[in-house]
Protein backbone atom coordinates (compact mmCIF):
# COMPACT_ATOMS: atom_id res chain seq x y z
CA UNK A 1 0.00 0.00 0.00
CA UNK A 2 1.29 3.36 -1.05
CA UNK A 3 1.25 6.36 1.72
CA UNK A 4 0.14 9.38 1.29
CA UNK A 5 3.21 12.37 1.97
CA UNK A 6 0.59 14.75 2.23
CA UNK A 7 -1.04 14.36 5.60
CA UNK A 8 -4.71 15.72 4.39
CA UNK A 9 -6.86 18.08 7.19
CA UNK A 10 -9.99 16.95 9.36
CA UNK A 11 -9.61 13.16 7.12
CA UNK A 12 -8.68 9.85 8.56
CA UNK A 13 -6.07 9.35 6.17
CA UNK A 14 -6.70 5.17 6.47
CA UNK A 15 -9.98 6.54 4.26
CA UNK A 16 -8.61 9.38 1.91
CA UNK A 17 -10.11 9.75 -1.36
CA UNK A 18 -8.64 12.85 -3.56
CA UNK A 19 -11.15 13.52 -5.76
CA UNK A 20 -8.37 14.92 -8.78
CA UNK A 21 -5.39 17.22 -9.22
CA UNK A 22 -6.01 20.59 -10.10
CA UNK A 23 -4.22 22.03 -12.93
CA UNK A 24 -5.62 25.55 -12.63
CA UNK A 25 -8.52 28.17 -11.96
CA UNK A 26 -10.35 30.18 -13.36
CA UNK A 27 -13.82 32.36 -12.44
CA UNK A 28 -15.38 29.43 -10.52
CA UNK A 29 -14.23 27.32 -11.82
CA UNK A 30 -11.29 24.20 -10.56
CA UNK A 31 -9.83 23.01 -13.62
CA UNK A 32 -8.43 19.20 -12.93
CA UNK A 33 -5.90 17.25 -14.24
CA UNK A 34 -8.45 14.74 -15.80
CA UNK A 35 -10.12 17.29 -17.87
CA UNK A 36 -12.64 18.06 -15.61
CA UNK A 37 -13.48 21.33 -14.46
CA UNK A 38 -15.94 21.57 -11.17
CA UNK A 39 -17.95 24.61 -10.13
CA UNK A 40 -16.40 25.31 -6.59
CA UNK A 41 -19.99 26.29 -4.26
CA UNK A 42 -17.46 26.82 -1.39
CA UNK A 43 -15.20 29.62 -2.16
CA UNK A 44 -12.35 27.16 -1.24
CA UNK A 45 -13.20 27.31 2.79
CA UNK A 46 -14.86 30.39 1.90
CA UNK A 47 -12.20 32.71 0.93
CA UNK A 48 -12.04 32.80 -3.14
CA UNK A 49 -14.22 36.00 -2.99
CA UNK A 50 -13.04 36.62 -6.42
CA UNK A 51 -13.22 33.26 -8.20
CA UNK A 52 -9.31 31.77 -9.44
CA UNK A 53 -7.30 33.87 -11.29
CA UNK A 54 -8.46 37.72 -11.35
CA UNK A 55 -6.78 38.79 -14.25
CA UNK A 56 -6.30 42.64 -11.90
CA UNK A 57 -5.16 40.50 -8.91
CA UNK A 58 -2.93 38.14 -11.02
CA UNK A 59 -1.09 41.45 -12.41
CA UNK A 60 -0.67 43.39 -8.97
CA UNK A 61 0.26 40.06 -7.08
CA UNK A 62 2.84 40.11 -9.85
CA UNK A 63 4.05 43.11 -10.09
CA UNK A 64 4.57 43.50 -5.89
CA UNK A 65 6.56 39.83 -6.46
CA UNK A 66 9.12 42.13 -8.75
CA UNK A 67 9.50 44.30 -6.41
CA UNK A 68 9.27 42.78 -3.23
CA UNK A 69 7.37 39.76 -2.63
CA UNK A 70 8.35 39.81 1.56
CA UNK A 71 10.27 42.01 3.90
CA UNK A 72 10.05 42.06 7.67
CA UNK A 73 7.68 44.48 9.42
CA UNK A 74 9.82 44.88 12.63
CA UNK A 75 11.17 48.62 12.36
CA UNK A 76 10.30 48.61 8.14
CA UNK A 77 7.48 50.33 6.29
CA UNK A 78 5.91 49.08 3.06
CA UNK A 79 2.79 50.81 1.32
CA UNK A 80 0.90 47.93 1.07
CA UNK A 81 0.62 47.01 4.58
CA UNK A 82 0.51 50.90 5.24
CA UNK A 83 -2.38 51.39 2.57
CA UNK A 84 -3.93 48.47 3.73
CA UNK A 85 -3.96 49.82 7.45
CA UNK A 86 -5.42 52.77 6.37
CA UNK A 87 -8.49 50.99 4.14
CA UNK A 88 -9.44 48.37 6.90
CA UNK A 89 -9.80 51.70 9.20
CA UNK A 90 -12.25 53.41 6.89
CA UNK A 91 -14.34 50.87 6.06
CA UNK A 92 -14.87 48.87 9.51
CA UNK A 93 -16.77 50.60 12.32
CA UNK A 94 -15.11 53.91 13.58
CA UNK A 95 -13.95 53.21 16.80
CA UNK A 96 -11.98 50.81 15.11
CA UNK A 97 -8.27 52.89 14.71
CA UNK A 98 -5.45 50.04 14.76
CA UNK A 99 -4.64 47.21 12.95
CA UNK A 100 -1.81 44.38 13.80
CA UNK A 101 -1.53 41.97 10.69
CA UNK A 102 -1.11 38.01 11.06
CA UNK A 103 -0.63 35.26 8.74
CA UNK A 104 -3.90 33.27 9.22
CA UNK A 105 -7.66 33.87 10.68
CA UNK A 106 -6.23 31.71 13.95
CA UNK A 107 -3.47 33.62 14.17
CA UNK A 108 -5.32 36.42 14.29
CA UNK A 109 -7.57 34.86 16.92
CA UNK A 110 -4.78 34.31 18.62
CA UNK A 111 -3.60 38.27 18.65
CA UNK A 112 -7.05 39.17 19.68
CA UNK A 113 -7.47 36.67 22.94
CA UNK A 114 -3.71 38.03 24.03
CA UNK A 115 -4.50 41.66 23.63
CA UNK A 116 -7.89 41.12 25.51
CA UNK A 117 -5.57 39.67 28.19
CA UNK A 118 -2.97 41.97 28.44
CA UNK A 119 -5.30 44.99 28.31
CA UNK A 120 -6.72 44.27 31.59
CA UNK A 121 -3.04 43.30 32.64
CA UNK A 122 -2.28 47.05 31.39
CA UNK A 123 -4.59 48.94 33.36
CA UNK A 124 -3.63 46.71 36.16
CA UNK A 125 -6.86 44.46 36.65
CA UNK A 126 -4.36 41.15 35.52
CA UNK A 127 -7.17 38.57 37.39
CA UNK A 128 -9.21 39.61 34.16
CA UNK A 129 -7.59 35.96 32.02
CA UNK A 130 -10.85 34.11 30.66
CA UNK A 131 -13.48 34.47 28.13
CA UNK A 132 -16.81 34.23 27.23
CA UNK A 133 -17.99 32.08 24.10
CA UNK A 134 -20.73 30.95 22.55
CA UNK A 135 -21.72 27.13 22.68
CA UNK A 136 -21.50 25.51 19.02
CA UNK A 137 -17.99 28.73 18.21
CA UNK A 138 -15.41 27.78 15.85
CA UNK A 139 -12.97 30.46 16.12
CA UNK A 140 -9.82 28.16 14.82
CA UNK A 141 -7.03 25.54 15.49
CA UNK A 142 -4.83 26.67 17.33
CA UNK A 143 -4.74 26.11 21.05
CA UNK A 144 -6.04 29.43 22.57
CA UNK A 145 -8.60 29.13 19.66
CA UNK A 146 -9.34 25.61 20.64
CA UNK A 147 -10.23 26.76 24.03
CA UNK A 148 -13.10 29.54 22.90
CA UNK A 149 -14.63 26.63 20.80
CA UNK A 150 -17.87 24.63 21.67
CA UNK A 151 -15.89 22.49 24.55
CA UNK A 152 -18.67 19.24 23.91
CA UNK A 153 -19.98 19.81 20.39
CA UNK A 154 -16.60 21.23 18.77
CA UNK A 155 -14.15 19.24 16.97
CA UNK A 156 -11.42 19.71 19.58
CA UNK A 157 -12.82 17.85 22.86
CA UNK A 158 -9.97 15.55 23.20
CA UNK A 159 -7.84 18.32 23.75
CA UNK A 160 -9.94 20.11 26.79
CA UNK A 161 -7.18 18.61 29.83
CA UNK A 162 -4.81 20.79 27.66
CA UNK A 163 -6.82 23.96 27.11
CA UNK A 164 -7.83 26.59 29.59
CA UNK A 165 -11.79 26.94 30.43
CA UNK A 166 -13.48 29.30 29.52
CA UNK A 167 -17.29 30.43 29.68
CA UNK A 168 -19.71 29.51 27.67
CA UNK A 169 -23.60 31.05 27.01
CA UNK A 170 -25.87 29.80 24.47
CA UNK A 171 -26.68 32.05 21.78
CA UNK A 172 -30.30 32.77 20.93
CA UNK A 173 -32.88 30.00 19.23
CA UNK A 174 -35.17 31.44 16.60
CA UNK A 175 -32.52 32.52 14.10
CA UNK A 176 -32.20 35.65 12.62
CA UNK A 177 -36.15 36.48 13.11
CA UNK A 178 -35.83 35.50 17.21
CA UNK A 179 -38.83 37.27 18.55
CA UNK A 180 -37.42 39.73 21.84
CA UNK A 181 -38.31 36.73 24.46
CA UNK A 182 -35.82 34.40 22.75
CA UNK A 183 -33.26 37.21 22.12
CA UNK A 184 -33.88 38.30 25.94
CA UNK A 185 -33.43 34.54 27.57
CA UNK A 186 -30.02 34.55 26.12
CA UNK A 187 -29.01 38.09 26.80
CA UNK A 188 -29.86 36.76 30.63
CA UNK A 189 -28.11 33.59 30.64
CA UNK A 190 -24.96 36.14 29.68
CA UNK A 191 -25.84 38.81 32.44
CA UNK A 192 -25.99 35.88 34.73
CA UNK A 193 -22.61 35.05 33.80
CA UNK A 194 -21.14 38.66 33.61
CA UNK A 195 -22.44 39.39 37.05
CA UNK A 196 -20.84 36.19 38.53
CA UNK A 197 -17.56 35.88 37.04
CA UNK A 198 -17.07 39.65 35.38
CA UNK A 199 -13.93 40.34 37.51
CA UNK A 200 -11.95 37.17 36.15
CA UNK A 201 -13.20 37.41 32.08
CA UNK A 202 -11.25 39.56 29.92
CA UNK A 203 -13.38 39.53 26.97
CA UNK A 204 -16.44 37.85 25.24
CA UNK A 205 -15.34 36.94 21.76
CA UNK A 206 -18.04 35.90 19.14
CA UNK A 207 -18.98 35.09 15.47
CA UNK A 208 -20.98 37.71 14.96
CA UNK A 209 -24.41 36.58 13.58
CA UNK A 210 -23.38 33.73 11.69
CA UNK A 211 -21.60 31.09 13.36
CA UNK A 212 -19.74 29.15 10.41
CA UNK A 213 -17.93 25.72 10.86
CA UNK A 214 -20.22 25.05 14.10
CA UNK A 215 -23.21 24.48 12.33
CA UNK A 216 -24.02 27.07 10.00
CA UNK A 217 -26.21 28.96 12.21
CA UNK A 218 -27.91 32.21 12.48
CA UNK A 219 -28.87 34.09 15.28
CA UNK A 220 -30.58 37.68 16.07
CA UNK A 221 -28.29 40.76 15.55
CA UNK A 222 -30.28 42.26 18.32
CA UNK A 223 -28.12 39.56 20.40
CA UNK A 224 -25.20 41.62 19.97
CA UNK A 225 -26.79 45.03 21.03
CA UNK A 226 -27.56 43.46 24.44
CA UNK A 227 -24.11 41.43 24.13
CA UNK A 228 -22.30 45.14 23.74
CA UNK A 229 -24.59 46.79 26.58
CA UNK A 230 -23.42 44.00 28.86
CA UNK A 231 -20.03 43.60 28.17
CA UNK A 232 -19.81 47.92 28.32
CA UNK A 233 -22.37 47.56 32.13
CA UNK A 234 -19.54 44.25 33.44
CA UNK A 235 -16.18 45.64 31.79
CA UNK A 236 -15.85 43.03 29.64
CA UNK A 237 -14.25 43.54 25.85
CA UNK A 238 -16.17 42.57 22.80
CA UNK A 239 -14.12 40.71 20.53
CA UNK A 240 -15.67 39.82 16.49
CA UNK A 241 -14.33 37.20 14.68
CA UNK A 242 -15.35 38.03 11.18
CA UNK A 243 -12.80 35.46 9.98
CA UNK A 244 -15.99 34.42 8.31
CA UNK A 245 -18.73 37.13 7.88
CA UNK A 246 -15.81 39.83 6.81
CA UNK A 247 -16.40 40.95 3.16
CA UNK A 248 -19.76 40.88 2.29
CA UNK A 249 -20.92 36.83 3.60
CA UNK A 250 -23.79 37.87 5.09
CA UNK A 251 -25.19 40.46 2.57
CA UNK A 252 -23.67 43.51 4.47
CA UNK A 253 -19.37 44.27 4.21
CA UNK A 254 -19.25 43.15 8.03
CA UNK A 255 -21.38 41.61 10.46
CA UNK A 256 -20.95 44.54 12.86
CA UNK A 257 -22.46 46.92 10.21
CA UNK A 258 -25.50 44.24 10.03
CA UNK A 259 -25.94 44.38 13.59
CA UNK A 260 -24.89 47.95 13.69
CA UNK A 261 -22.47 46.97 17.31
CA UNK A 262 -19.13 48.11 17.50
CA UNK A 263 -16.89 44.99 18.85
CA UNK A 264 -13.43 46.54 20.60
CA UNK A 265 -11.25 44.05 18.49
CA UNK A 266 -12.29 42.71 15.22
CA UNK A 267 -10.29 39.59 13.19
CA UNK A 268 -10.35 39.89 9.76
CA UNK A 269 -8.93 36.95 7.65
CA UNK A 270 -10.22 34.41 4.79
CA UNK A 271 -11.79 37.16 2.29
CA UNK A 272 -9.31 39.20 3.09
CA UNK A 273 -6.58 38.32 0.69
CA UNK A 274 -9.23 36.98 -1.91
CA UNK A 275 -7.95 33.57 -1.13
CA UNK A 276 -4.44 34.03 -2.79
CA UNK A 277 -1.88 33.44 -0.05
CA UNK A 278 -3.05 33.87 3.51
CA UNK A 279 -3.23 36.91 6.30
CA UNK A 280 -5.55 38.73 8.90
CA UNK A 281 -6.18 41.44 10.59
CA UNK A 282 -6.67 42.08 13.98
CA UNK A 283 -8.07 45.53 14.23
CA UNK A 284 -8.43 47.21 17.61
CA UNK A 285 -10.23 49.87 19.22
CA UNK A 286 -8.26 53.61 20.32
CA UNK A 287 -9.18 52.46 23.43
CA UNK A 288 -7.18 49.10 23.45
CA UNK A 289 -4.16 50.43 21.82
CA UNK A 290 -4.07 53.33 24.19
CA UNK A 291 -3.78 50.40 27.30
CA UNK A 292 -0.52 50.01 25.53
CA UNK A 293 0.84 52.99 24.94
CA UNK A 294 3.16 54.02 27.64
CA UNK A 295 6.40 55.13 28.75
CA UNK A 296 6.56 51.72 30.08
CA UNK A 297 8.21 49.35 27.15
CA UNK A 298 6.72 46.52 29.62
CA UNK A 299 3.32 47.63 28.29
CA UNK A 300 4.33 47.18 25.04
CA UNK A 301 2.27 44.13 23.03
CA UNK A 302 4.80 40.99 22.46
CA UNK A 303 3.54 39.29 19.20
CA UNK A 304 5.20 39.60 15.76
CA UNK A 305 4.22 36.96 13.21
CA UNK A 306 7.23 36.49 10.88
CA UNK A 307 4.96 37.04 7.92
CA UNK A 308 3.23 40.06 9.17
CA UNK A 309 2.07 42.80 7.28
CA UNK A 310 3.72 40.51 4.07
CA UNK A 311 3.31 43.06 1.23
CA UNK A 312 2.20 40.56 -1.93
CA UNK A 313 -0.55 39.70 0.53
CA UNK A 314 -1.32 43.23 1.29
CA UNK A 315 -0.76 44.54 -2.17
CA UNK A 316 -3.34 41.59 -2.84
CA UNK A 317 -5.94 42.43 -0.18
CA UNK A 318 -6.05 46.21 -1.38
CA UNK A 319 -7.05 45.77 -5.00
CA UNK A 320 -9.43 42.84 -3.64
CA UNK A 321 -11.07 45.68 -1.88
CA UNK A 322 -10.60 47.61 -4.22
CA UNK A 323 -12.62 45.70 -6.94
CA UNK A 324 -15.20 44.65 -4.63
CA UNK A 325 -16.57 48.34 -4.03
CA UNK A 326 -16.24 49.60 -7.53
CA UNK A 327 -18.08 46.53 -8.82
CA UNK A 328 -20.66 47.24 -6.26
CA UNK A 329 -19.99 43.54 -4.65
CA UNK A 330 -22.89 43.97 -2.13
CA UNK A 331 -25.46 44.31 -5.01
CA UNK A 332 -23.87 40.75 -6.24
CA UNK A 333 -24.47 39.53 -3.12
CA UNK A 334 -28.27 40.25 -2.84
CA UNK A 335 -28.85 38.95 -5.81
CA UNK A 336 -27.23 35.91 -5.19
CA UNK A 337 -28.94 35.56 -1.73
CA UNK A 338 -31.83 36.84 -4.03
CA UNK A 339 -31.43 33.66 -6.53
CA UNK A 340 -30.88 31.06 -2.91
CA UNK A 341 -34.05 32.13 -1.58
CA UNK A 342 -35.92 31.59 -4.65
CA UNK A 343 -34.26 27.72 -4.99
CA UNK A 344 -33.96 26.83 -1.73
CA UNK A 345 -36.45 28.74 0.67
CA UNK A 346 -39.14 26.73 0.31
CA UNK A 347 -37.10 23.28 -0.74
CA UNK A 348 -38.71 20.14 1.60
CA UNK A 349 -38.43 17.09 2.28
CA UNK A 350 -38.02 14.06 4.90
CA UNK A 351 -34.46 14.27 4.39
CA UNK A 352 -34.65 18.04 5.07
CA UNK A 353 -34.71 19.29 8.92
CA UNK A 354 -33.99 22.71 8.29
CA UNK A 355 -32.67 25.70 5.38
CA UNK A 356 -30.73 28.30 6.37
CA UNK A 357 -30.07 31.80 3.91
CA UNK A 358 -28.23 34.57 4.55
CA UNK A 359 -25.91 36.83 1.75
CA UNK A 360 -24.12 34.70 -0.02
CA UNK A 361 -24.47 31.32 2.06
CA UNK A 362 -27.12 29.14 1.62
CA UNK A 363 -26.79 25.50 3.91
CA UNK A 364 -29.30 23.13 4.48
CA UNK A 365 -29.05 20.87 7.61
CA UNK A 366 -30.44 17.27 7.40
CA UNK A 367 -32.31 15.34 9.58
CA UNK A 368 -29.18 12.62 9.95
CA UNK A 369 -25.51 12.76 9.00
CA UNK A 370 -25.97 9.60 6.36
CA UNK A 371 -28.34 12.07 4.26
CA UNK A 372 -25.38 13.96 3.17
CA UNK A 373 -23.28 10.67 2.40
CA UNK A 374 -23.08 10.46 -1.80
CA UNK A 375 -23.75 14.16 -2.16
CA UNK A 376 -20.33 15.25 -2.78
CA UNK A 377 -19.71 12.55 -5.60
CA UNK A 378 -23.00 13.25 -6.76
CA UNK A 379 -21.68 16.67 -7.38
CA UNK A 380 -18.64 15.52 -8.95
CA UNK A 381 -20.44 14.22 -11.52
CA UNK A 382 -22.25 16.67 -12.59
CA UNK A 383 -19.17 19.54 -12.12
CA UNK A 384 -20.47 21.12 -8.71
CA UNK A 385 -17.59 20.68 -6.15
CA UNK A 386 -19.10 20.82 -2.66
CA UNK A 387 -17.81 19.30 0.61
CA UNK A 388 -20.50 19.13 3.23
CA UNK A 389 -20.02 18.48 6.75
CA UNK A 390 -21.91 16.38 9.26
CA UNK A 391 -25.30 17.22 8.20
CA UNK A 392 -24.63 20.45 6.69
CA UNK A 393 -24.88 20.95 2.76
CA UNK A 394 -24.25 24.27 2.44
CA UNK A 395 -23.29 27.28 -0.61
CA UNK A 396 -20.65 30.34 -0.28
CA UNK A 397 -20.07 30.69 -3.65
CA UNK A 398 -17.84 33.20 -5.21
CA UNK A 399 -19.37 36.64 -5.46
CA UNK A 400 -18.41 36.28 -9.43
CA UNK A 401 -20.58 33.76 -9.76
CA UNK A 402 -23.36 33.77 -12.76
CA UNK A 403 -27.21 32.55 -12.03
CA UNK A 404 -26.98 29.79 -13.78
CA UNK A 405 -23.77 28.48 -12.45
CA UNK A 406 -25.55 29.26 -8.76
CA UNK A 407 -28.55 26.95 -10.49
CA UNK A 408 -26.15 24.68 -10.77
CA UNK A 409 -25.46 24.29 -7.27
CA UNK A 410 -28.54 24.74 -5.46
CA UNK A 411 -30.23 22.08 -8.10
CA UNK A 412 -27.38 19.57 -7.13
CA UNK A 413 -28.23 20.24 -3.70
CA UNK A 414 -32.26 19.52 -4.17
CA UNK A 415 -31.91 16.89 -6.15
CA UNK A 416 -29.87 14.45 -3.79
CA UNK A 417 -31.98 15.47 -0.76
CA UNK A 418 -35.79 15.29 -1.98
CA UNK A 419 -37.80 12.52 -1.40
C1 LIG B 1 -11.73 29.73 9.25
C2 LIG B 1 -12.03 30.42 10.51
C3 LIG B 1 -11.02 30.71 11.45
C4 LIG B 1 -9.60 30.23 11.29
O1 LIG B 1 -8.96 30.77 10.17
P1 LIG B 1 -7.68 30.02 9.54
O2 LIG B 1 -7.22 30.95 8.46
O3 LIG B 1 -8.17 28.71 9.01
O4 LIG B 1 -6.69 29.84 10.63
C5 LIG B 1 -11.37 31.42 12.58
N1 LIG B 1 -12.63 31.85 12.78
C6 LIG B 1 -13.62 31.59 11.91
C7 LIG B 1 -14.99 32.11 12.18
C8 LIG B 1 -13.36 30.86 10.75
O5 LIG B 1 -14.35 30.60 9.90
Amino acid sequence: MEMSPLWYPYTQMKYLTVHGEVTHGEGVNIHLADGRVLIDAISSWWCTIHGYSHPEINEVAKTQIDNIAHVMMGGLLTAPARDLAKELIRITPKNLQHVFFGDSGSVGIEIALKMAVQYWVNLKQPSKQKFVALTNAYHGDTIGCMSVCDPEAGMHSLFSGLLPQQFFVEPPSGGMQATDAQVQLAADQLETLLKQHHHEIAAMIVEPVFQGAGGFRLYSPSYLQKARQLCDQYSVLLIFDEVATGFGRLGHLFAADLADVAPDIMILGKGLTAGYVGHSATLASHDVYMAFYDIEKSKAFMHGPTFMGNPLACAIALKSLEIFERDNYLAKIAHIESVLKEELADFASKKVKAVRIQGAMAVIETQTNTDTVGIQEFGLMHGVWLRPYQNYVYTMPPYIISDDELRKITNIMKQWLMD
